[in-house]
């Protein structure tokens, strides 16, 4: 068994009007994040809908300072975008066995969640990524997956970021320091 990781793919992040968006490039993989999480469901593999959480103005969270106002708790900026959310916004929140939602307030999905927890039960060892954005969310959920010692596999035609830089130098970061597998299509880069 293994699980897909779909981290922030939600329309502050994405939509052209998303508070903290990375426009054209978030909307880019659109499909291709959509048909993945839907390949994961349909075989019945664990899919975690990881999606960052904020108060507005919170004094203490770091990342006030750093970034406009995202994220924040039950605004639609939180909800998916486009075509996943079409499948997925009505009927994450309710149980499923195969998938759920998880509230996250770093960029790590690991941080402050239950989520190595929810794999370990499981025996998963294999975590997949996709989402937004590459070089920061994405980037930070795979460093603590490698140091706890996870199987590591990156959708690259299903991650993206602000910037070419940023997507691109992530990518090679995913291979040649967390010996993550990078996949485009399905086939190893
Ligand atoms: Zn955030």
């Amino acid at each position: 068994m293994k699980a897909l990781i779909v981290i922030d793919y939600t329309n502050d992040f994405v939509a052209d009007d998303g508070k903290l968006t990375c426009g054209e490039r978030g909307q880019s993989i659109e499909q291709r994040i959509t048909d993945i999480t839907k390949e994961f469901i349909n075989d019945q593999d664990y899919v975690v809908f990881a999606v960052d959480v904020h108060d507005e103005n919170d004094p203490f969270h770091p990342e006030t300072k750093l970034f406009p106002a995202h994220n924040l708790r039950g605004t639609k900026g939180r909800k998916l975008y486009g075509q996943l959310g079409e499948y997925f916004n009505d009927v994450v929140h309710e149980h499923s066995a195969v998938y759920e939602w998880m509230d996250k307030t770093r960029y790590s999905a690991f941080a402050g969640t239950n989520l190595e927890m929810k794999l370990r039960e499981r025996g998963i060892v294999e975590i997949h990524l996709v989402g937004v954005c590459t070089d920061i969310c994405v980037l930070h959920t795979a460093v603590d997956a490698y140091n706890k010692g996870f199987t590591i596999v990156v959708h690259a035609d299903a991650v993206e970021s602000f910037n070419p830089t940023g997507h691109e130098w992530a990518l090679e970061h995913f291979k040649t320091t967390l010996g993550a597998k990078v996949l485009k299509n399905g086939i190893v880069l």
